[in-house]
């Protein structure tokens, strides 16, 4: 199979100003002009900014996502965004099971299932996020948790969804912590959920899934996280929202897409 270009998202979360997020997608897309045949970048900005993100994104190349969506297609639902309605602004992606949102909202696999049916239907690119907690890993169960998550969450998908598919392997210890899974432990997690997918599917179809890891992934540490097959791109929060850092991990990217195509 000829190697995919390697994709990063970078989630900002609840976090930064309009000014300030205009200004950090001028300069992420300026940095991202150079490298823009090597790698592929999605950045999913706070709701409220997406229209502004857009537009100093321009046309970088650089696409724009979402960090949720409502399951309902629309309705009496006070302060959620249908799916629709984020492809009315330009968003193409949407973070969908995010841990922060399982963990504080609540979500379970079966409303992270509602909601990747919800926004595939409206034509949007799904970048579905799993990964165990700490205390699951130290149990021996981090395989199997994320098999229930993957599991849950694409019931009733049929095969050809899955070009619109991207995993995001985020173990939940590893958000936010500096604590990033080691290499070769989150390339052991891909391989567990490549060949999960292979299984539910077929090989064919879930070879146009990419798996992601997600969890602390910094300038510093991107390289040697690209530096294996299994890892096709990263989920970033923290070092997104520092523009230099940001433009590292693209960089990193854009080379390690290189070296595997050799
Ligand atoms: C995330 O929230 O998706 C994430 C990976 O965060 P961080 O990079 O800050 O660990």
């Amino acid at each position: 199979m000829h190697p995919r270009r390697l994709l990063i998202g970078g989630n900002w979360k609840m976090n930064g100003d309009l000014a300030g997020g205009v200004e950090l997608a001028e300069a992420v897309a300026a940095a991202f002009e150079p490298i823009r045949t090597n790698v592929d970048a999605v950045i999913f900005p706070p709701f409220p900014y997406l229209q502004s993100v857009a537009r100093a994104l321009g046309h970088s190349g650089i696409e724009l996502g979402a960090q949720d969506c409502s399951a309902k297609p629309n309705g009496a639902r006070t302060g959620e965004v249908s799916a629709s309605m984020l492809v009315d602004l330009g968003v193409q992606h949407v973070i969908i099971g995010h841990s922060e949102r399982r963990q504080f909202h609540h979500e379970t696999d079966r409303l992270v299932c509602e909601k990747v049916h919800v926004a595939m239907e409206n034509g949007l690119k799904v970048m579905l996020c799993v990964g165990e907690t700490w205390e699951e890993r130290s149990a021996g169960r981090a395989v199997e948790v994320v098999q229930k998550q993957l599991r849950g969450a694409l019931e009733g998908l049929q095969g050809d969804r899955l070009a619109a598919l991207t995993v995001a392997y985020e173990p939940v210890w590893a958000i936010g912590t500096g604590k990033s899974a080691t290499p070769k432990d989150a390339a052991e997690a891909h391989e567990a959920i490549r060949r999960d997918l292979e299984h539910l599917y077929d090989r064919s179809s879930s070879a146009a899934v990419r798996i992601l890891y997600g969890g602390s992934v910094n300038a510093a540490n991107a390289p040697s996280l690209f530096a294996h097959l299994e890892i096709e791109g990263a989920l970033v929060g923290g070092a997104s929202l520092k523009g230099a850092d940001f433009a590292s991990i693209l960089g990193s990217a854009a080379t390690a897409f290189k070296g595997r195509r050799g």
